[in-house]
């Protein structure tokens, strides 16, 4: 069980949080890169 967990908080990049700043407001594409613009809209990503 404990590698299952841990396999699934790496998958996550260890902060669950994290992702959410790379998801666009606007579409709700996920950007592969934090900190830049919606690769989709061009909408800025929250930072
Ligand atoms: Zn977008």
């Amino acid at each position: 069980m404990d590698e299952e967990r841990r396999t699934d908080e790496a998958d996550l990049g260890g902060d669950p949080v994290c992702w959410l700043n790379r998801v666009c407001m606007e579409c709700g594409r996920f950007a592969a890169e934090p900190g830049d613009r919606c690769a989709e809209c061009g909408a800025d990503l929250p930072d």
